[in-house]
């Protein structure tokens, strides 16, 4: 090789030894310059193979073109539609030198089309990974230009240098895909989103910058009912869906389980990201059809925004956070945009704290009870005690508002024993005067109070103060709580069999599955959640599920009652499945102590379901 050429050759690897993913473009267009300078061409390109599509891709070009079309038609060109010349650079091995004659018309046309210079000549060589045709590097010479076997000798060395850093960017972009991007649906991650937060949010970026965090309602159901494979494939078309549907460019990133975050590219203030939210939820809500089976889960979505250079990044994630928790204690499938009353919620649990301590001697607890009816008959099967809390200032507090707070302080075992002796009083009072006699009273269990020493002895204990008997009795246990101990769990309920005491699993189907462990719990009833229930008779996905869990109380041999019955099409729908035990606000609302005494007095209420 002739010592210039050694040199260009030289010159070369040293401009594109140190180009990474970030900086090889440039690079190489520099490099394209250089060689357009030497080989006195007019053009040169570099373009990469993309076989996974067919397609040639350009990377660089030199001169950049003054006017280039958008879209670009040699931004990208299928091989399949491509003129004969282009697409011998798909396989291509050799070099290939074009001079103007006939035979390459067709070709000089493209070029003419897209360049308007007429009668051209080139030079095409290919950038070779092992067997692998991976790219072209081509000159372009307007009018006539020869090449010697030199020059194409260099060319080749020059390509194969090329190859080397186009292989190692690839595997650089590779290796960084997989670090940014969630396996599952292929968003962005967590680490991303926060990298992604970090940029937008720095001093002097363009604001507001909007989040708006999803959460799915209820997708562990699908998970413990459809199976893994389901789940992970209704994820899948969900975050399809959200990455088709927005009209704007979007970051958009999976949290992991059922969360998902987008954040508009643009800066946009909470009445737009709210806006969007709506559009995004209405797609998202849409069934989804997988193996037989027509699902849908709402999807709750919390809004909030950030300014640049004011709010970090963890600032902006916890109000949409925050937001996103107050749509879903809402009851889901809404979407509710972050105010400063979120973060007051803390000072309203340390004001209930407050209060609670006390809350026992001064007789403000008081409970309320829902009746449990057999749908067929109306008669009254049940009662569920529910507490309240009469409030000084605030009202008659429902439990969601203060349990959750009693837990934190140690309080709940002694509000527990409170709740069980009151109910038990009370039935007892109604059956010492004939009332309620075949009825089972329903009492719900803190967590807590299940792993207290002696919970057995003490529930039994109260039972017999008030002479009632055992089976009577029946105590609520929420399903997650189940599973999350389940070792002492079994210890406990267990004894409580043995004490002849009734156990229920409550809000059956949304916590980590106590399925697994059904066969081997000594439990009685299981209750279907209301979440499921709801809306049964309009979404076909929850009916998948409600089935689901009638099978299984068969197949265990388990009392089923529905909660949350609040339209005739849900207990028309529970009735034909076979489930006719239900409470909820279409049978009857959480009534005081007088009023369950005198329903249990006429036995039942009346019921007569419309379909409609
Ligand atoms: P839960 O055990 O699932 O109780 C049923 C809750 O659903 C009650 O709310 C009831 O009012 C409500 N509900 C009944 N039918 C319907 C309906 O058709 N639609 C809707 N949307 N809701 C309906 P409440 O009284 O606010 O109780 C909430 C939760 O607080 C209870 O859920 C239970 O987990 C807990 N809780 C209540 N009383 C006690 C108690 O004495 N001790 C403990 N540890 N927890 C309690
Ligand atoms: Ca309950
Ligand atoms: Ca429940």
């Amino acid at each position: 090789m002739s010592e210039s050429l050694d040199m260009l050759v030289t010159s070369v690897a040293a401009q594109l030894m140190g180009a990474g993913a970030a900086s090889w473009v440039e690079a190489s267009r520099g490099v394209l310059a250089e060689l357009v300078a030497h080989f006195d061409v007019d053009v040169s390109f570099l373009r990469r193979n993309d076989h996974s599509i067919r397609a040639s891709i350009l990377v660089a070009e030199w001169p950049v073109r003054p006017e280039t079309p958008d879209p670009d038609p040699l931004a990208v060109v299928y091989f399949a539609d491509a003129d004969p010349v282009f697409a011998l650079a798909e396989h291509q091995k050799e070099p290939l030198v074009f001079r103007p004659e006939p035979a390459t018309d067709e070709y000089q046309k493209t070029i003419e089309e897209s360049r308007q210079v007429p009668q051209v000549s080139m030079a095409c060589v290919p950038l070779l990974s092992e067997d692998d045709t991976t790219g072209v590097l081509g000159f372009i010479k307007f009018g006539d230009r020869d090449w010697t076997e030199e020059e194409l000798n260099a060319l080749q060395a020059i390509a194969s240098l090329f190859a080397q850093v186009q292989a190692r960017v690839q595997a650089e972009e590779q290796l960084r895909y997989l670090a940014e991007h969630d396996d599952l649906t292929g968003l962005c991650n967590r680490r991303a989103l926060l990298a992604h937060l970090d940029e937008r949010l720095a001093e002097d970026q363009p604001g507001p910058v909007a989040a708006l965090f999803f959460d799915l309602d209820r997708l562990k159901a699908i998970n413990d009912y459809l199976g893994h494979t389901a789940g992970d494939r209704f994820i899948r078309v969900l975050a399809e869906r959200l990455r088709e549907s927005a009209e704007t460019p979007n970051m958009i990133a999976r949290l992991g389980g059922d969360e998902f975050v987008v954040v508009p590219t643009e800066p946009m203030d909470v009445a737009a990201a709210e806006a969007l939210a709506h559009q995004l939820q209405s797609t998202l809500r849409e069934r989804v059809s997988i193996d037989g089976e027509t699902l849908s889960r709402t999807v709750s979505i919390g809004v909030a925004q950030g300014i640049p250079g004011r709010d970090t990044t963890s600032d902006l994630l916890r109000r949409a956070d925050q937001a996103v928790l107050a749509a879903k204690g809402s009851g889901g499938n809404q979407i509710t945009v972050f105010t400063e009353d979120m973060s007051l919620q803390n000072e309203f649990d340390n004001d209930i704290e407050l209060h609670l301590q006390g809350v026992i001697e001064n007789g403000a607890l008081l409970l309320h009870y829902l009746p449990e009816i057999d749908m067929r008959t109306g008669d009254i099967l049940a009662a569920e005690a529910l507490v309240r809390w009469q409030h000084p200032t605030r009202g008659l507090l429902s439990p969601d508002a203060f349990i959750g707070v009693a837990e934190s302080i140690n309080f709940a075992g002694e509000l527990g024993r409170w709740v069980m002796r009151t109910a038990c009083a009370e039935f007892a009072a109604w059956r010492a005067r004939g009332i309620g006699r075949d009825a089972i009273m329903r009492i719900n269990v803190s967590p807590v109070q299940l792993v207290t020493d002696g919970f057995v002895e003490t529930v039994a204990g109260i039972i017999d103060e008030f002479g009632l008997d055992h089976g009577s009795v029946c105590l609520e246990i929420t399903e997650s709580v189940v599973v999350q101990d389940i070792e002492t769990t079994r210890v406990t309920l267990d004894g409580l069999k043995k004490a002849g005491v009734l156990v229920a699993i409550d809000d059956f189907g949304t916590g980590y599955s106590a399925l697994s462990h059904l066969k081997s719990l000594p439990v009685d009833t299981l209750k279907i959640d209301k979440s499921f229930v709801r809306e049964l008779g309009s979404d076909p996905g929850d009916l998948a599920i409600v089935r689901a869990i009638i099978a299984l109380a068969e197949a265990f041999g388990l009392e089923l009652v529905a909660e949350g019955v609040e339209t005739d099409a849900a207990a028309l729908t529970l009735l034909r499945h076979g489930c006719h035990r239900a409470q909820g606000f279409l049978l009857s609302r959480p009534i005081p102590g007088a009023a369950m005494e005198t329903l249990f007095s006429q036995g039942r209420i009346p019921v007569s379901f419309s379909k409609s």
